[in-house]
């Protein structure tokens, strides 16, 4: 079993390579906050354990199988995430930190038995989807709020790595399904106006309205 630094190294890379089509030692050093010289050292390493095809200087990509280990990191994080919300009660802004440990110790037992306990689900509280136990993982296409224009818009997923902004999201009644209106945002002033459908109406800020991802609803 591959150790939980190795797993990180691995999901990292499944991360960018999902979001950007590439990765390259730079941008994996600046995710872990690590030096480039610590970076191209694991490489080699996950190179020999025939997880990742590298070429310093010019190519870093996962092999199947490194993808394949990848995916099983992503699928035990999302489901423990979502046993945390569902079953322990935990806050949607609490439950990341902790599946960042458990995510490395669950037995593929324990984790079995929570995903059928949730009903094989196929998206974690923050809305990502969760990998099938066959490694296969549905994308879906999101607009980044602070891309979309106005219109009416449903939340499907949120950026589960900043606390803060996932506590302020939920205590504005902003969460996953939600629908509300944007009315023409103007980009200059950094600053965005929601109207929800109770009425009410929230102001975001440019960077925190990135985090969140929205599909249009049909009026
Ligand atoms: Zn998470």
């Amino acid at each position: 079993m591959a150790t939980s630094t190795v797993e990180n190294y691995l999901k990292a890379l499944l991360r960018q390579e999902e979001e950007t089509g590439s990765t390259t030692v730079g941008e994996i050093a600046k995710e872990l906050a690590v030096t480039p010289g610590t970076v191209t050292t694991m490489m080699k390493h996950l190179e020999e354990e025939n997880l990742v095809v590298y070429q310093p200087r010019k190519s870093l990509s996962l092999t199947l199988e490194g993808r394949a280990a990848a995916l099983k990191v992503v699928r035990r994080h999302r489901l423990i995430e979502l046993f945390l919300v569902q079953i322990m009660e935990l806050d949607w802004s609490e439950v990341h930190e902790e599946a960042e440990i458990l995510e490395h110790v669950i037995s593929d037992r324990l984790l079995d038995r929570i995903d059928r306990m949730l009903g094989e689900p196929t998206h974690d509280p923050h809305g990502d989807p969760i990998p099938d136990r066959d490694g296969n993982l549905v994308q879906f296409e999101a607009t980044p709020l602070d891309e979309a224009e106005g219109g009416k818009y449903r939340i499907v997923r949120v950026s589960d790595d900043d606390s803060d902004l996932l506590g302020w999201l939920n205590q504005n009644g902003l969460t996953i399904g939600e629908e509300f209106a944007l009315a023409h945002p103007d980009r200059a002033a950094g600053l965005l106006e929601i109207s929800r459908s109770t009425g009410a109406k929230v102001q975001l800020g440019i960077q925190a309205a990135g985090q969140v991802f929205v599909e249009a609803v049909s009026a």
